[in-house]
Protein backbone atom coordinates (compact mmCIF):
# COMPACT_ATOMS: atom_id res chain seq x y z
CA UNK A 1 0.00 0.00 0.00
CA UNK A 2 1.16 3.35 -0.84
CA UNK A 3 2.64 5.89 1.79
CA UNK A 4 0.45 9.31 2.57
CA UNK A 5 1.94 12.28 4.22
CA UNK A 6 -0.93 14.24 6.38
CA UNK A 7 0.03 17.12 7.84
CA UNK A 8 -2.24 18.65 10.86
CA UNK A 9 -2.46 22.91 10.04
CA UNK A 10 -3.78 23.27 13.86
CA UNK A 11 -4.42 26.67 14.29
CA UNK A 12 -3.92 29.29 11.57
CA UNK A 13 -4.14 32.93 11.91
CA UNK A 14 -7.92 33.54 11.39
CA UNK A 15 -9.84 31.22 13.76
CA UNK A 16 -10.55 32.22 17.41
CA UNK A 17 -12.23 30.71 20.48
CA UNK A 18 -15.87 32.28 19.10
CA UNK A 19 -15.41 30.31 16.40
CA UNK A 20 -14.76 27.24 17.75
CA UNK A 21 -13.76 25.97 21.64
CA UNK A 22 -11.65 23.46 19.48
CA UNK A 23 -9.11 25.67 18.31
CA UNK A 24 -5.41 25.36 20.25
CA UNK A 25 -3.98 28.66 20.81
CA UNK A 26 -2.26 28.39 24.06
CA UNK A 27 1.37 26.61 23.22
CA UNK A 28 -0.12 23.99 25.65
CA UNK A 29 -3.14 23.51 23.65
CA UNK A 30 -1.75 23.57 20.62
CA UNK A 31 1.53 20.39 21.91
CA UNK A 32 -1.69 18.61 23.29
CA UNK A 33 -3.67 19.13 19.79
CA UNK A 34 0.07 17.91 17.70
CA UNK A 35 0.22 14.85 19.87
CA UNK A 36 -3.32 13.66 19.52
CA UNK A 37 -3.07 14.57 16.04
CA UNK A 38 0.38 12.23 15.51
CA UNK A 39 -1.66 9.60 17.54
CA UNK A 40 -4.30 9.35 14.88
CA UNK A 41 -1.80 9.71 11.86
CA UNK A 42 -0.35 12.63 11.10
CA UNK A 43 3.65 13.03 10.28
CA UNK A 44 3.41 16.62 10.40
CA UNK A 45 2.15 20.05 12.06
CA UNK A 46 1.97 22.77 10.45
CA UNK A 47 2.33 25.67 13.18
CA UNK A 48 1.02 29.03 13.82
CA UNK A 49 1.60 31.21 16.75
CA UNK A 50 -0.97 33.69 18.60
CA UNK A 51 0.02 36.21 21.06
CA UNK A 52 -1.19 35.97 24.69
CA UNK A 53 -4.67 37.85 23.55
CA UNK A 54 -4.83 35.02 20.41
CA UNK A 55 -4.08 37.09 17.95
CA UNK A 56 -1.75 35.99 15.06
CA UNK A 57 2.25 36.98 16.04
CA UNK A 58 5.60 35.80 14.48
CA UNK A 59 7.09 36.56 17.73
CA UNK A 60 10.35 34.00 17.96
CA UNK A 61 10.09 33.81 21.65
CA UNK A 62 6.29 32.22 20.97
CA UNK A 63 7.46 30.43 18.13
CA UNK A 64 10.32 28.86 20.68
CA UNK A 65 7.80 27.72 23.29
CA UNK A 66 5.05 26.26 21.26
CA UNK A 67 8.01 24.03 19.08
CA UNK A 68 9.88 23.19 22.44
CA UNK A 69 6.12 21.86 24.27
CA UNK A 70 5.31 20.21 20.84
CA UNK A 71 8.89 18.48 20.94
CA UNK A 72 8.54 17.53 24.78
CA UNK A 73 5.10 15.96 23.96
CA UNK A 74 5.49 14.41 20.46
CA UNK A 75 8.80 14.49 19.54
CA UNK A 76 8.69 11.96 16.78
CA UNK A 77 6.59 14.47 14.65
CA UNK A 78 8.04 16.95 11.98
CA UNK A 79 7.33 20.51 12.91
CA UNK A 80 5.96 23.52 9.95
CA UNK A 81 5.91 26.52 10.74
CA UNK A 82 4.75 29.49 9.47
CA UNK A 83 6.36 32.41 7.46
CA UNK A 84 2.81 34.00 6.75
CA UNK A 85 1.82 37.07 8.36
CA UNK A 86 -0.03 39.37 6.20
CA UNK A 87 1.15 43.23 6.77
CA UNK A 88 4.46 42.18 8.69
CA UNK A 89 8.01 42.78 7.81
CA UNK A 90 10.35 40.05 6.00
CA UNK A 91 12.67 39.72 9.29
CA UNK A 92 9.62 39.24 11.53
CA UNK A 93 7.96 36.53 9.10
CA UNK A 94 11.38 34.88 9.09
CA UNK A 95 12.39 35.53 12.73
CA UNK A 96 11.49 31.76 14.09
CA UNK A 97 13.47 29.97 11.29
CA UNK A 98 16.38 29.92 14.10
CA UNK A 99 14.52 27.24 15.41
CA UNK A 100 15.69 25.18 12.67
CA UNK A 101 11.97 23.34 12.28
CA UNK A 102 12.58 20.48 9.78
CA UNK A 103 9.90 22.35 7.44
CA UNK A 104 8.69 25.76 7.27
CA UNK A 105 5.77 27.50 4.76
CA UNK A 106 7.12 29.34 1.40
CA UNK A 107 4.10 30.88 -0.38
CA UNK A 108 5.59 31.89 -3.62
CA UNK A 109 4.00 34.69 -4.90
CA UNK A 110 1.17 37.47 -4.20
CA UNK A 111 -2.55 36.25 -3.95
CA UNK A 112 -6.06 38.35 -3.26
CA UNK A 113 -7.32 36.60 0.17
CA UNK A 114 -10.83 37.07 0.52
CA UNK A 115 -10.41 40.93 1.90
CA UNK A 116 -7.09 41.80 1.09
CA UNK A 117 -3.98 40.89 -0.42
CA UNK A 118 -1.44 38.23 0.66
CA UNK A 119 1.90 39.95 -0.21
CA UNK A 120 4.61 37.85 -1.08
CA UNK A 121 6.97 40.28 -2.97
CA UNK A 122 9.66 38.67 -4.88
CA UNK A 123 12.35 40.34 -2.50
CA UNK A 124 10.54 38.41 0.97
CA UNK A 125 10.34 35.36 -0.95
CA UNK A 126 14.22 34.98 -1.81
CA UNK A 127 15.28 36.52 1.84
CA UNK A 128 12.35 33.71 3.57
CA UNK A 129 14.03 30.60 1.20
CA UNK A 130 17.72 32.17 1.69
CA UNK A 131 17.01 32.55 5.54
CA UNK A 132 15.57 28.48 5.32
CA UNK A 133 18.94 27.71 3.49
CA UNK A 134 20.53 28.79 6.06
CA UNK A 135 19.01 27.28 8.78
CA UNK A 136 18.80 24.05 6.65
CA UNK A 137 14.62 23.74 6.49
CA UNK A 138 12.73 22.72 3.49
CA UNK A 139 10.82 24.63 2.37
CA UNK A 140 6.67 23.43 2.00
CA UNK A 141 5.95 25.75 -1.07
CA UNK A 142 2.61 27.26 -0.39
CA UNK A 143 0.75 27.60 -4.21
CA UNK A 144 -2.89 29.58 -3.79
CA UNK A 145 -2.76 30.50 -7.90
CA UNK A 146 -1.05 28.67 -10.61
CA UNK A 147 2.06 31.44 -10.83
CA UNK A 148 3.44 30.37 -7.95
CA UNK A 149 4.87 27.16 -9.34
CA UNK A 150 7.38 28.89 -11.91
CA UNK A 151 8.21 30.98 -9.05
CA UNK A 152 9.10 28.47 -6.99
CA UNK A 153 10.75 26.71 -9.67
CA UNK A 154 12.93 29.81 -10.50
CA UNK A 155 14.35 29.85 -7.11
CA UNK A 156 15.90 26.19 -7.38
CA UNK A 157 17.07 27.33 -10.58
CA UNK A 158 18.71 29.88 -8.56
CA UNK A 159 19.75 27.22 -6.38
CA UNK A 160 18.33 28.80 -2.79
CA UNK A 161 16.19 25.81 -2.78
CA UNK A 162 16.83 22.39 -3.22
CA UNK A 163 15.19 19.34 -4.92
CA UNK A 164 13.01 17.57 -4.92
CA UNK A 165 10.78 20.76 -4.65
CA UNK A 166 7.74 20.31 -2.28
CA UNK A 167 4.67 21.45 -3.07
CA UNK A 168 1.31 22.28 -0.71
CA UNK A 169 -1.52 23.20 -3.15
CA UNK A 170 -3.97 25.16 -0.98
CA UNK A 171 -7.14 25.78 -3.20
CA UNK A 172 -10.88 26.45 -2.53
CA UNK A 173 -9.78 29.83 -0.61
CA UNK A 174 -12.29 33.23 -1.95
CA UNK A 175 -10.45 34.75 -4.96
CA UNK A 176 -7.55 32.44 -5.35
CA UNK A 177 -7.18 28.83 -6.75
CA UNK A 178 -10.74 27.23 -6.75
CA UNK A 179 -11.34 23.75 -5.16
CA UNK A 180 -11.63 21.10 -7.80
CA UNK A 181 -10.35 18.52 -9.56
CA UNK A 182 -9.48 20.26 -13.30
CA UNK A 183 -7.47 22.56 -10.87
CA UNK A 184 -5.79 20.18 -8.91
CA UNK A 185 -4.87 17.85 -11.93
CA UNK A 186 -3.35 21.30 -13.86
CA UNK A 187 -0.84 21.83 -10.81
CA UNK A 188 -0.17 18.53 -10.66
CA UNK A 189 1.12 18.17 -14.42
CA UNK A 190 2.99 22.18 -14.11
CA UNK A 191 5.53 20.61 -11.08
CA UNK A 192 8.94 19.23 -11.99
CA UNK A 193 9.05 15.83 -12.09
CA UNK A 194 10.21 14.04 -8.94
CA UNK A 195 8.73 16.43 -6.37
CA UNK A 196 6.07 16.03 -4.10
CA UNK A 197 3.17 17.97 -3.53
CA UNK A 198 0.12 17.52 -0.87
CA UNK A 199 -3.31 19.10 -1.50
CA UNK A 200 -5.22 21.38 1.57
CA UNK A 201 -9.23 22.48 0.36
CA UNK A 202 -10.30 25.53 2.22
CA UNK A 203 -13.35 25.44 4.07
CA UNK A 204 -16.04 23.17 2.87
CA UNK A 205 -13.72 21.95 -0.17
CA UNK A 206 -11.29 20.13 2.65
CA UNK A 207 -13.01 16.78 2.70
CA UNK A 208 -13.61 17.19 -1.44
CA UNK A 209 -9.79 18.00 -2.06
CA UNK A 210 -8.33 16.08 0.99
CA UNK A 211 -10.17 12.96 -0.91
CA UNK A 212 -8.85 13.64 -4.68
CA UNK A 213 -5.44 13.83 -2.84
CA UNK A 214 -5.64 10.66 -1.73
CA UNK A 215 -6.69 9.47 -5.33
CA UNK A 216 -4.46 11.12 -7.32
CA UNK A 217 -1.36 9.71 -5.04
CA UNK A 218 -0.62 12.94 -3.37
CA UNK A 219 -0.20 14.05 0.15
CA UNK A 220 -3.25 15.69 2.22
CA UNK A 221 -2.81 18.81 4.40
CA UNK A 222 -5.93 18.66 6.80
CA UNK A 223 -6.62 20.89 9.94
CA UNK A 224 -8.81 23.43 11.81
CA UNK A 225 -6.50 26.27 10.15
CA UNK A 226 -8.59 25.24 6.96
CA UNK A 227 -11.98 24.55 7.91
CA UNK A 228 -13.53 24.02 11.17
CA UNK A 229 -15.98 21.41 10.49
CA UNK A 230 -16.91 17.71 10.14
CA UNK A 231 -19.70 17.92 8.78
CA UNK A 232 -22.38 20.83 8.03
CA UNK A 233 -23.51 22.00 11.99
CA UNK A 234 -21.05 19.61 13.32
CA UNK A 235 -17.77 21.61 14.99
CA UNK A 236 -14.50 19.10 14.35
CA UNK A 237 -11.06 18.57 16.46
CA UNK A 238 -7.96 19.02 14.71
CA UNK A 239 -7.77 14.87 15.54
CA UNK A 240 -11.22 14.11 13.86
CA UNK A 241 -10.31 15.76 10.49
CA UNK A 242 -6.98 13.60 10.54
CA UNK A 243 -8.73 10.44 11.21
CA UNK A 244 -11.52 11.04 8.52
CA UNK A 245 -8.37 11.44 6.27
CA UNK A 246 -6.84 8.23 7.26
CA UNK A 247 -10.02 6.21 7.26
CA UNK A 248 -10.56 7.63 3.66
CA UNK A 249 -6.98 6.73 2.52
CA UNK A 250 -7.44 3.35 3.79
CA UNK A 251 -10.16 2.81 1.11
CA UNK A 252 -7.94 3.42 -1.56
CA UNK A 253 -5.33 1.29 -0.22
CA UNK A 254 -3.29 3.68 1.19
CA UNK A 255 -1.68 4.25 5.10
CA UNK A 256 -0.26 6.71 7.03
CA UNK A 257 3.73 7.67 6.62
CA UNK A 258 4.89 7.45 10.46
CA UNK A 259 7.09 10.78 10.46
CA UNK A 260 10.35 8.87 10.00
CA UNK A 261 9.00 7.30 6.73
CA UNK A 262 7.49 10.69 5.78
CA UNK A 263 11.55 12.21 6.68
CA UNK A 264 12.95 9.77 4.15
CA UNK A 265 9.66 10.36 1.32
CA UNK A 266 10.62 14.64 1.69
CA UNK A 267 14.73 13.88 1.75
CA UNK A 268 14.45 15.63 5.41
CA UNK A 269 17.24 15.99 7.55
CA UNK A 270 17.01 14.47 10.80
CA UNK A 271 16.67 16.17 13.91
CA UNK A 272 17.28 14.66 17.27
CA UNK A 273 14.25 16.63 18.74
CA UNK A 274 15.88 16.65 22.45
CA UNK A 275 18.52 18.37 21.72
CA UNK A 276 17.83 20.26 18.83
CA UNK A 277 20.92 19.05 16.81
CA UNK A 278 21.22 17.71 13.49
CA UNK A 279 21.86 14.02 13.32
CA UNK A 280 22.44 13.59 9.76
MG1 LIG B 1 -0.59 28.33 7.53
Amino acid sequence: MSKIIITAALTGSLPTKKHTKHIPITPDEIAESAYRCYNAGASIVHLHARDACGKPTSEPAVFAEIVEKVREKAPMLIINISTGGRGRGQEERGSALYLKPELASLTTGSVNFPDAVYANPPQLIEFLAGEMQKYNVKPECEIFDSAMIPSAVELEKKGIISAPLYFNFVMGLKNAIPAGEKYLLRFIEDIPAGSLWGVSGVGKHQLEMNALGIKYGGNVRTGLEDNLYYEKGVLATNEMLVERVVALANQYGRTPANPDEARDILSLRRIDSKYGKDTN
